[in-house]
């Protein structure tokens, strides 16, 4: 039994510059389990960032590629409680070989051997005895091995042979995507608008932004009310309660490209079009009015110009939105679709 999830595999693990790093060095363990340089391989991150999911993805391609390998997945506490049993009944060997004969070890949460002696140097001689004979180890933990506490010297300098890669926050785009996947797998529609608002809303962890979908198609099915931008909001306060609502400078050109059926590279580009122009200086002025970023972080991000056009632009939008209703029209109705 390799206590493998097929349901986390690389296909449904969505590639960003989040996690590039972390899920190529993965996908070259999986092709050659024990014969890269990346022994072991060891993805830190926080939590709900998809440390989990991309270790069983590993084991998953590799039991798809190398049938005939053992792949065991077991959860750092697991194999902790596996091993005292052991000492329990006497049995210490046996634990010790059974780990020694698989092909490919995936250890969750490493983090969490922190302090537990006796499971470290288990350990140790586990992974010494799988590293010598070509066996693929893949570890994860929650900080990389140089904030790890508690763990012997010995098995940390073990953790750097290989390759440690990070899984970080995905951005914007990237959580798009994890909403549009999520909700093409329920068979679930929700209008652009709301995924986009989820998408800015819960940025620091992916397991809440699939736990804020759930929630909200839980509500509109049960009730038999449509997903709408309130109901979002309603559902989002839930998760993200302590942090006041915030929106990004992303997020702000995703809106205003949106509203005037543009795409984001047009808004940035060097056109002086003049619905493009205006366009780009309507994302620079709420970028000024709904961020805490300077003018010249503003306009670094919004096709690289200088602080002095996101001036300009800023003067431009008040002086067009008191003088032309249309473009006044324009103002406001952006200013309601990025209220927080
Ligand atoms: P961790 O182990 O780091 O706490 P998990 O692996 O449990 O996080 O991931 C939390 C949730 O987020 C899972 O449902 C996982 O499928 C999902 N997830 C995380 N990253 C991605 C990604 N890049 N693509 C698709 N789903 C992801
Ligand atoms: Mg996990």
């Amino acid at each position: 039994e390799s206590q493998l999830n097929p349901n986390y595999n690389f296909e449904n693990f969505l590639e960003g510059d989040s996690n590039r790093l972390a899920r190529s060095a993965g996908m070259a363990v999986a092709n050659k389990p024990g014969g890269t340089s990346f022994n072991p391989l060891l993805i830190f991150g926080g939590v709900g960032l998809g440390k989990t999911h991309l270790a069983h993805a590993i084991g998953v391609q590799i039991k798809d590629k190398y049938p005939a390998k053992t792949v065991l997945y077991i959860s750092a506490e697991k194999f902790t409680q596996q091993y005292i049993e052991s000492v329990k009944k006497n049995n210490r060997n046996d634990f010790i070989h059974f780990y020694q004969v698989i092909d490919v070890l995936i250890v969750d949460d490493i983090q969490l051997l922190s302090g537990k002696a006796g499971t470290q140097d288990v350990f140790f001689h586990i992974f010494n005895h799988l590293h010598q004979n070509g066996k693929q180890v893949i570890l994860t933990s929650d900080k990389a091995p140089v904030d790890m506490q508690d763990i012997e010297q010995r098995l940390l300098s073990r953790f750097k042979w290989g390759l440690s890669a990070e899984l970080q926050h995905p951005s914007f785009e990237t959580r798009i995507a994890i909403i549009k996947q999520k909700l093409y797998q329920d068979g679930v529609e929700m209008p652009e608008e709301i995924v986009e608002f989820l998408a800015n809303n819960i940025k620091t962890n992916v397991r809440e932004l699939e736990g804020a979908i759930i929630s909200l198609i839980a509500h509109s099915s049960f009730n038999k009310k449509e997903i709408t931008l309130d109901l979002a909001k309603k559902i989002v306060d839930n998760y993200v309660k302590h942090t006041k609502r915030e929106v990004s400078i992303d997020y702000i050109q995703k809106i205003v490209s949106d509203y005037f059926q543009m795409d984001v590279e047009t808004l940035q580009s060097k056109t002086r079009k003049r619905h493009i122009v205006q366009a780009r200086q309507l994302a620079m002025f709420f970028a000024k009015k709904l961020t805490k970023a300077s003018l010249a972080s503003i306009g670094s991000q919004i096709g690289q110009r200088d602080h002095a056009t996101v001036l300009h632009a800023c003067k431009t939008v008040d002086n067009l939105a008191s003088t032309d209703k249309q473009f006044r029209k324009y103002v406001e109705d952006l200013g309601k679709k990025l209220s927080v």
